[in-house]
């Protein structure tokens, strides 16, 4: 590990459209629904503090601050949302563990901004059910039943992480939470794929195996840009050398097989890396300098 690697995203160009990003006949949206902490240490596991903490500064009970954003696209007469953040449903003691923050973003005006409210939400894909993308999935009713926070939409999880999450491991039992994923099947709105699959025209589902079982990553395109929502395969641009895995990862060494086999397509060809947990950068395209992935330029949609 050399410095040079550890201060990879130090020189980049930023771009931001005033238009919404298009890809097809989609527009797409950013939605910002929250923020919330972890452990710095548990966040980059093998990686040395000393390094980490040039990419993401921690607070004084060592966290992290991290984004909670979810991705809306918007054509062909749907309205998809890929992942619903962190939701509304922790205790007061979660909460304040994890600084959940819902004061300078949430998903509810996140969609006003663009138009929109829950119930015009048509599809959702949730990239897996970890609390902290599937928590807003569901949320209580006025009688204090819960129920599918968006009403009048279908969700698709992968088959694997189902079945993982309805009997998960002990190491991530924790992030299994049944509250976000009984209502969804005793409503019948729960939609089950298996592998890779075109969803929609120009938006294809790709599963990875290394940070949980069946996690899918969303792939929009057209003739011109791919997107990729990556969701926990990079969760920020300071995971983008292979080997910086978070300790949550149930595989790692899959993880980083994965991640470099994304990340030489996504150089490649150019795609949009979506980062769903970067406390700056929405998405970013990549390069590779000197055998390391480095950020190119940031892309703001
Ligand atoms: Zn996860």
């Amino acid at each position: 590990m050399t410095l040079l690697e550890a201060k990879h995203y130090v020189h980049f160009q930023s771009s931001k459209s005033s238009h919404p990003m298009k890809i097809g006949s989609y527009q797409l949206h950013t939605i910002e629904t929250g923020r919330f902490r972890l452990d710095g240490g548990t966040f980059f596991a093998t990686i040395p503090k000393t390094l980490w903490h040039q990419h993401i500064p921690s607070d004084d009970e060592n966290r992290v601050e991290l984004a909670l954003r979810c991705l809306l696209i918007k054509g062909k007469r749907k309205n998809i949302l890929i992942d619903c953040g962190i939701g509304y449903k922790m205790d007061d003691k979660v909460k304040t563990f994890m600084a959940i923050d819902h004061t300078r973003y949430n998903l509810e005006r996140s969609l006003q901004a663009v138009g929109l409210e829950k119930r015009d939400i048509t599809h959702v894909i949730l990239t897996h059910f970890h609390y902290d993308h599937a928590g807003g999935a569901t949320d209580y009713d006025h009688q204090g039943n819960l129920v599918p926070a968006f009403p009048n939409a279908l969700y698709y999880i992968q088959r694997k992480n189902l079945m993982w999450a309805l009997n998960p491991s002990d190491s991530d039992r924790q992030s299994y939470l049944m509250e976000n994923i009984e209502p969804l099947r005793s409503k019948h709105c729960l939609r089950i794929v298996s592998g890779r699959v075109e969803l929609f025209p120009d938006i294809e589902l790709m599963p990875f195996n290394g940070h949980t079982v069946g996690l899918q990553a969303v792939k929009i395109s057209d003739r011109n840009t791919t997107l990729i929502y990556c969701a926990d395969v990079i969760p920020t641009t300071a995971h983008l050398p292979p080997h910086w895995v978070m300790a949550y990862d149930l595989h790692p060494l899959t993880s980083i097989e994965e991640k470099k086999n994304l990340l030489a397509k996504a150089c490649k060809h150019q795609w949009i890396l979506f980062l769903e947990h970067d406390p700056n950068i929405e998405a970013c395209r990549i390069r590779l300098n000197d055998g390391k992935y480095e950020l190119r330029e940031e892309i703001c949609l």
